[in-house]
């Protein structure tokens, strides 16, 4: 683009400079790690023994903590954290819609005699009363009790954010309405796991554990983009809708595969290790970094730690991402597909179980018995899988989604489990009927189930599906790099739970009966599998010929949000949803009214963006350059000449100009619809109308940016955004 905008980016780029970091490096990771949470070593020296004791049965138990003990956790929380510099602190949750939300209040409360003292009680630390009227509840508090208050969730750690000059004590909460209903993502995070235990405790006790308690785990790996904060200032729809609405194809993308690994630019370095350290501070074991696949797309992981822990730990993250960037002249964007034609970005959900002894479920053994009851675990996850295929794509569904999933890049909306080669194998032979023998060898007898020994690492390699076994977690690849991973973890914990139990009673029932557990587990397993083994599917999920052979197995594909959400709400995932506690009808409805809704509001805001923009960016630049290639064609006449591909440009110029503002005022044209006041409708109309129609106008506004002169086009392009670095 030729204006200023680029000129400003080529310089802050030129002059920039890592010494110019604002920040030095800090102390050595392992000394800032933790330092701003208010972690167990920061409790056990500050809290009283019996204080820290009970507060500790809370966390490990999910008890309640009394009013006596909150006021003394209170008290040293806050005296800790004024010591850190923090003047305020906040009941931090997550709202249906939206990342996070946070209401600051001071510690401050004056004495009466004109002073002042820093004050916090245990009823302050353990129930926050935010304004909640305009926080989405998919309709559930207009005929209860409007108002709403967050618990503080004992079971992760407050910490404190410092951001501009100050600093707060962040306590994560569950935001409910008086009801007792949830009005959030974390208090069904929370009773999932719940559930899930109780299931999969009853499992372990067949096979003699004894654990109390089984948490899901969970790391999620995080693609976001980097540019140029310029450019992306300069653009309303990066700015408005997270994502490019024009923008052609640049000659070089990302065919030549000399991005992904590759060495990280010094400016993108300064700012990882810069996010990394504030993470650090705040307790979030981030562990790795590299470039990815697209231009200018990167990579962050951290180690994996109790999913709820997990679910709080990747808001911190993507929002540290956010306000570091601006640090470095950068903007990162954390949309799903901000460049059409290059790859989009996901978030991988590794999800494991782990007892409280620190065994991970999914990990196989070292000898025939734990590895008999790694596959009990391993096969109730293939049947939930398959059970559960649309509450689990429901969980991911969203309008920026929508431009990955089937788009030949990322998994398929149709969702299948690769368990590779060896496990697939075994799983076969199973099937078949208790495994005699295995392609890899190994030891073979454990009675009745006769089972190979188990490869350590049975989990190969495959980019394309949406959901894989490696090696000692699934990898649940098809969730997308903005949304919380709080949905995904509960539909799959929900799922599991459901088979868990499913698998439990049969086993209970039969050794009630007088069978030993192998030969129990050696008569169920074949079962199971034959009945799920449609889900299981290691090829190549991108290709045609799996669409097809998905449909001839029966398997879901719901290629769009539309077709998706309506899963949250069927009669089976409602009475699970109910049966194990997580939500009630009303408030699973709310879930999938708000994130029709956001739907709807997404593809809106889009819609209308690319009508200004349309109108007023290409258009005047179109005309602009109509205007100067007609006069060129009449001076060269005037002159006595005849300008043949003067003409020829002036009419393909003015024939995309005409349809640039046809496209654009039909558009403009179908997002005024009401749709009854129906949101499904109004969906429906998002999705067969708007979003063809925004193609439709992407198509030619693209080919005008192709013909109109780089001074004038008053966009930055995608050779600017995603080569200028
Ligand atoms: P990659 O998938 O890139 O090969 P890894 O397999 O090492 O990388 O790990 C990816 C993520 O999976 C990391 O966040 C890691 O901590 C996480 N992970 C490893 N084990 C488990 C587990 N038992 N439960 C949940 N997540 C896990
Ligand atoms: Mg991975």
């Amino acid at each position: 683009m030729g204006s200023a905008v680029l000129g400003e980016a080529i310089s802050s780029i030129r002059d920039w400079s890592v010494t110019e970091a604002k920040e030095p490096r800090g102390p050595r990771a392992t000394e800032a790690f933790g330092s701003l949470v208010f972690n167990d070593e920061v409790q056990q020296t500050r809290l009283p023994k019996p204080i820290y004791h009970a507060l500790r049965r809370t966390m490990s138990h999910g008890q309640q903590l009394d009013g006596s003990v909150a006021d003394a956790v209170a008290s040293a929380m806050k005296e800790w954290a004024v010591e850190h510099g923090a003047t305020h602190y906040t009941h931090w949750f997550q709202p249906l819609t939206g990342i996070t939300a946070e209401k600051h209040d001071s510690f401050l409360s004056p004495t009466g005699d004109g002073r002042a003292v820093a004050e916090f009680s245990g009823k302050e630390l353990v129930r926050g009363e935010p304004d909640a009227s305009s926080f989405p509840s998919g309709g559930m508090r207009s005929t209860f009790e409007a108002r709403g208050y967050t618990a503080w969730d004992p079971t992760s750690p407050p910490w404190l954010l410092k951001s501009g000059n100050s600093t707060t004590l962040v306590i994560p909460t569950a935001f409910v309405s008086w009801t007792g209903e949830a009005l959030d993502k974390k208090t069904p995070l929370l009773r999932s796991m719940e559930a899930l235990s109780w299931q999969a405790i009853r499992i372990l006790r067949l096979f003699g554990s004894t654990a109390e308690r089984v948490i899901t785990t969970c790391g999620p790996e995080q693609e976001y983009f980097l540019i140029d904060r310029y450019f992306y200032l300069s653009r309303p729809d990066l700015i408005n809708a997270g994502r490019t609405l024009f923008g052609a194809k640049p000659p070089k993308g990302q065919e030549l595969e000399d991005q992904y690994f590759g060495a990280i630019p010094d400016r993108v370095m300064a700012f990882m290790s810069d996010v990394e350290n504030e993470l650090y501070k705040v307790g979030v074991p981030v562990k790795t970094r590299h470039n990815e696949v697209a231009p200018s797309q990167y990579e962050i992981a951290p180690v994996f730690e109790n999913a709820n822990v997990a679910t709080d730990h990747q808001m911190m993250m993507m929002e540290t991402l956010k306000r570091t960037a601006p640090k470095y002249g950068l903007a990162c964007l954390l949309h799903e597909k901000p460049f059409a034609g290059v790859n989009g970005s996901g978030k991988h959900v590794n999800w494991s179980m782990s007892d409280d002894e620190g065994n991970n479920l999914l990990g196989p053994g070292a000898n025939p018995h734990d590895n008999m009851q790694f596959l009990v675990f391993c096969t109730a996850v293939i049947r939930a899988v398959n059970k559960w295929q649309g509450l689990l794509r429901a969980s991911i569904a969203s309008a920026g989604n929508d431009h990955r999933l089937g788009a030949n890049e990322a998994p398929p909306a149709i969702l299948s489990i690769f368990l590779g080669d060896m496990l697939t194998d075994i799983f076969e032979q199973i099937e078949k009927g208790g495994a005699k023998s295995s392609k890899h060898g190994g030891e073979l007898d454990t009675g009745v189930l006769v089972l190979p020994k188990l490869p350590r690492d049975a989990g190969d390699r495959n980019r394309t599906s949406p959901f894989a076994f490696t090696g000692n977690k699934f990898e649940f690849r098809a969730v997308s790099s903005n949304q919380s991973i709080g949905y995904p973890n509960i539909a799959l914990n929900v799922a599991v739970t459901e088979s868990l139990d499913y698998m439990a009673t049969e086993l209970e029932k039969a050794t009630r009966a007088g069978k030993k557990l192998e030969a129990a587990v050696a008569e169920l397993l074949p079962k199971v599998i034959k009945e799920n083994k449609r889900i299981i599917f290691n090829g190549n999920n991108y290709s045609r010929e799996w669409e097809i052979e998905a449909g001839r197995r029966g398997l879901q594909n719901l290629k769009n949000t539309v077709d998706a959400l309506p899963q949250l709400v069927t009669k089976d995932v409602i009475a699970a949803f109910a049966k194990y506690k997580i939500l009630n009808a009303r408030e699973l409805h709310a879930r999938y009214e708000v994130m029709l809704e956001t739907y709807n509001k997404t593809v809106n805001v889009e819609g209308q963006l690319m009508v200004l923009m349309a109108n007023r960016y290409i258009l005047p630049a179109a005309f602009n350059y109509q205007t100067s290639v007609a006069q060129s064609v009449t001076a060269v006449k005037s002159a006595g000449g005849r300008s043949v591909e003067g003409k020829k440009t002036l009419d393909a110029l003015t024939k995309l100009t005409d349809e640039l503002k046809r496209r654009t005022d039909k558009l403009a044209g179908a997002l005024d619809h009401e749709g009854n006041g129906s949101a499904e409708k109004h969906a429906k109309h998002f999705r067969d109308t708007i979003v063809p129609a925004m193609a439709a106008l992407r198509e030619t506004g693209d080919a005008l940016e192709l013909m109109i002169p780089h001074e004038i086009w008053p966009l930055a392009t995608y050779r600017e955004m995603l080569f200028i670095k």
